[in-house]
């Protein structure tokens, strides 16, 4: 994968405890994915959340990604409180599920070809199978499980390139999904790639996404907890990332 640097960029980039942030709406994001389609390198889409931030302060590898990354959107409430504290409000909330859903959507009229890769036998395949139905034309053109050791790595990547994605979106969570990414986008060709979390779960039914009043209230952490406990971890991150903005002068 090559590094895209900051000048690359057509709209503004922030920085967030460090860290890179692309000012951008969905429009826009839509906007970027098309070229990035029309260029000739594989573009890697990072979405960040507060939890992400936080553990990059203390990561190089996760550093390193976000250095790497073509794109970085906004994912989470924390993120876009925390850039108008600094005084660099964000737009708007760019979030890894809507992304892959706003794709989804335009991949008939727009001809892009889009892989599904992760979650458990079966999870990504209806995911696409109940995109398909919502949105008719929907260019899904393969899905495929996320459970295999990294030494299947380029085996799994030559079955999806034979499918010639322009998109590719990897669910087998942080930082499996990335080192897939990395790993293989020399084989697999794909022009976007983008590891989006447990969003196949979401879009097959398997797990139910948090109902508006809970993303209104910007509790959307506490829904993905009661949902399933062993994200206490992740959870916990987010009074840290609170603490390292309250303590940055402004
Ligand atoms: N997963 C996978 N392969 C693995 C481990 C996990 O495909 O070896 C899938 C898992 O089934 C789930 C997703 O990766 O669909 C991870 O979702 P999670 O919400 O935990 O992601 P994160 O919190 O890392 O964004």
């Amino acid at each position: 994968m090559t590094s895209a640097p900051a000048s690359t960029q057509s709209h503004p980039r922030i920085e967030i405890l460090g860290l890179p942030i692309d000012q951008v709406t969905m429009k826009e994001t839509l906007a970027q994915i098309e070229q990035f389609i029309a260029s000739d390198r594989c573009n890697l889409i990072i979405t960040a959340d507060a939890s992400g931030l936080v553990q990059a302060q203390t990561d190089p590898y996760f550093q390193q990604l976000f250095a790497k990354a073509a794109l970085i959107t906004p994912d989470s409430a924390g993120v876009l409180w925390a850039a108008k504290r600094f005084g660099t409000p964000l737009k708007e909330r760019v979030s890894g599920v809507d992304i892959v859903q706003e794709v989804c959507r335009i991949s008939a009229d727009k001809g892009y070809r889009i892989y599904f890769l992760g979650a458990a036998p079966g999870v990504a395949e209806l995911a696409a199978e109940k995109l398909r139905l919502r949105f008719p034309g929907c260019n899904i053109v393969g899905a495929r499980h996320g459970y295999f050791p990294p030494e299947s790595d380029s085996v799994v990547a030559q079955e999806v390139a034979e499918t010639k994605p322009d998109v590719l979106f990897v669910a087998m969570g942080i930082p499996r999904q990335e080192k897939f990414i990395e790993a293989t986008s020399e084989i697999i060709g794909a022009k976007v790639a983008m590891g989006v979390g447990g969003s196949f779960d979401v879009f097959s039914g398997k797990v139910r996404r948090a109902p508006k009043l809970f993303q209104r209230m910007r509790m959307e952490w506490l829904w993905r907890l009661l949902q399933n406990p062993k994200k206490i971890g992740k959870v916990m991150l987010l009074p840290r990332f609170v603490m390292l903005v309250l303590r940055v002068k402004r």
